[in-house]
C-alpha cells in the first residue's frame, strides 16, 4: 500500500457522472477523499475541496467530454493463481483489469489446487492484497476437489472470504449433491454460480454442434447440455429457495428457461460473456484455436437471443469470462488447445462498439447508461459487494471513460500475461483512461497524465 496514494485526494472536475444506482446522468464533479471513499458528488463540491486541510493534498482532474462512474465489475474471471501462473498471476491479472477499467473482480476457483480449502483462499487473498491492482473476490468451489462427489464447507470458506460457490469448469452434475449444495448455501445466504455442462451429452465436443461443426468435421458440442442442466437446477431452486446464478449463458433456449424461472419470482439471475454477443461459431471457420472457448460460439439466432436478453432484462449482466493460456498452449490446434479467451483488456470498448453508439443490432444512440449498468452495478448487487455506486461515503471506486474513444485491438499492448483473444485488429469504442481503486490511482491511459494538474498522483498498487 502506498502511503503516497494513500495521502491524495482527487477532484474529478466537469465529467459526465452516471451512476445508475442513484438515477444520476449528468455533468458533474467528484471528490474522492484522502481516505480513499468518495467525499462528494454534484454541481458544487468547492466546500469539500476546500476543506483541503481534511483532505490533504488535491490532484485534480479534467473529465470533460468522458464519463465518470462507479468502477466497473467482472463477476468471472480466471486469475490461475495459484498452479497457472505462466498463463496469468494475480499481478498481471488486476493489472489486465485496472486497464480494462475495472475495479473488482470475482475470480474463479478452479485454480491448482482449487479454492475449496482456508488456506488456498488465504493465500489468494494475502497475494491480492500484496499484488493486486483492483479488489479480488474469490470464489469458493461447490464441491470438494470439484470432483462433484461432496459438498465443501461453505460457511468456512465464506467466513474466509468467499464471496459466492462455483465448480467452474465443470456443471456439479449429480441431483443429490446440487440439491444439498442448494441447501447450504441456502442456510448461509449464498450465490452458487454454476457452469452449465452435462459432460454425457457434452463430451468429446470441441464447438457448437451446427452446420460450421458439420462442414468442419468436427465433433460438436450439443446446446442441450447447457440447458438441461439450467432446467434440473431451475427445478432444484424452487425446492430449496437458494440463489442461483447461471454463467455464461449461451443459447436461446437456455435464455427462455432463465426468462420462465424469473417470470416465476425465483431468486435466478445470469451473465453473458461479451464475446457471446459479438461472435458466431462461423467465427471459428479458420480453425484459428482463439475463437474456441467454452460454452463455445453459438449460431446467429442464439447470439440474437443473447442480445435481446439482455435488451429485456432477462440476462443481468456482461461478464469477460477471462480465461487466459499460453501461446504454446493454443498452439496445440483447434481440437486440442485448452478453451477459453482474454477479455479484461477488451470487454469495455468492445461491448460499447455494439451497444452505445446505434447499431442495427442495437438502434440505442446513447448505450452507456445501460453499459455501466451491466458492467457495474448489478454485478455489485448479485454478489453484494457493497461497491459500484458513487454517492458520498461509498468506497472511492471509480472509472473515467472516453466514450468516443475508437481503438483497434492490439494484443501486443495487453497487460495481461497472455494474448489468446480472437479479437485482434477489432474495431472498440471507448475505453478506460483513468481508474481509481479505494482512492488510489491505479491505472493511467496513454496520454491521459495531461489532464491531471495540482499533485500528480503516482501509480500504485490497490
Ligand atoms: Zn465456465
Amino acid at each position: 500500500m502506498s502511503e503516497n496514494g494513500a495521502k491524495t485526494a482527487f477532484l474529478i472536475r466537469g465529467g459526465r457522472v452516471i451512476d445508475p444506482g442513484r438515477s444520476v446522468d449528468c455533468v458533474m464533479d467528484v471528490v474522492v477523499g484522502a481516505d480513499g471513499l468518495i467525499a462528494a458528488c454534484g454541481d458544487d463540491v468547492t466546500g469539500a475541496v476546500g476543506s483541503g486541510a481534511a483532505l490533504g493534498d488535491v490532484s485534480v482532474f479534467d473529465a470533460s467530454g468522458l464519463i465518470v462512474c462507479p468502477g466497473l465489475i467482472d463477476m468471472h474471471i480466471h486469475l490461475r493463481e495459484p498452479g497457472g501462473e505462466h498463463k496469468e498471476t494475480i499481478e498481471t491479472g488486476t493489472r489486465a483489469a485496472a486497464a480494462g477499467g475495472f475495479t473488482s473482480v470475482a475470480c474463479m476457483p478452479n485454480t491448482k489446487p482449487p479454492l475449496d480449502n482456508i488456506e488456498t483462499l488465504t493465500l489468494v487473498r494475502e497475494r491480492a492484497a500484496k499484488y493486486g491492482y483492483c479488489r479480488v473476490y474469490p470464489l469458493g468451489t461447490v464441491t470438494v476437489g470439484r470432483s462433484g462427489r461432496e459438498v465443501v464447507d461453505m460457511a468456512a470458506l465464506q467466513a474466509c472470504g468467499a464471496i459466492a460457490f462455483s465448480d467452474d469448469g465443470d456443471g456439479v452434475e449429480d441431483d443429490a449433491v446440487m440439491r444439498a449444495a442448494f441447501e447450504r448455501a441456502k442456510a448461509i445466504d449464498a450465490v452458487i454460480i454454476q457452469h452449465c455442462e452435462y459432460k454425457a451429452i457434452s463430451d468429446g465436443g470441441v464447438m457448437h454442434a451446427g452446420e460450421v461443426s458439420k462442414r468442419l468435421g468436427l465433433p460438436g458440442l450439443d446446446p442441450r447440455s447447457e440447458e438441461a442442466m439450467i432446467e434440473r437446477d431451475i427445478q432444484l431452486v424452487r425446492e430449496t429457495g437458494a440463489k442461483y446464478h447461471v454463467a455464461h449463458i449461451s443459447t436461446g433456449k437456455a435464455i427462455e428457461l432463465v426468462r420462465g424461472a424469473k417470470a416465476d419470482g425465483l431468486p435466478v439471475t445470469t451473465e453473458v460473456c461479451t464475446h457471446h454477443l459479438l461472435m458466431t461459431d462461423e467465427a471459428c471457420l479458420e480453425r484459428d484455436p482463439n475463437t474456441k472457448m467454452h460454452p463455445p460460439l453459438r449460431s446467429a439466432e442464439d447470439v440474437a437471443a443473447c442480445v435481446a436478453g439482455l435488451k429485456d432484462g432477462t440476462i443481468d449482466c456482461i461478464v469477460t469470462d477471462h480465461a487466459p493460456h499460453s501461446a504454446d498452449e493454443k498452439g496445440r490446434g483447434f481440437v486440442k488447445a485448452p478453451p477459453g479467451i482474454v477479455g479484461l483488456e477488451t470487454s469495455l470498448g468492445l461491448a460499447g462498439k455494439l451497444l452505445c453508439a446505434g447499431s442495427a443490432d442495437w438502434p440505442v444512440a446513447d448505450g452507456w447508461p445501460e453499459l455501466v449498468r451491466w458492467m457495474s452495478c448489478v454485478p455489485a448487487q448479485i454478489l453484494g459487494l457493497g461497491v459500484g455506486a458513487l454517492a458520498a461515503g461509498a468506497p472511492g471506486d471509480v472509472t473515467v471513460i472516453d466514450p468516443d474513444c475508437i481503438g483497434l485491438v492490439d494484443p501486443a499492448g495487453f497487460a495481461s500475461n497472455s494474448r489468446n483473444t480472437p479479437f485482434s485488429g477489432w474495431e472498440t469504442r471507448g475505453r478506460a483512461v483513468v481508474t481509481f481503486v479505494g482512492g488510489r490511482l491505479v491505472f493511467l491511459a496513454d496520454g491521459a497524465g495531461d489532464r491531471f494538474s495540482g499533485v500528480v498522483a503516482p501509480l500504485v498498487r490497490v
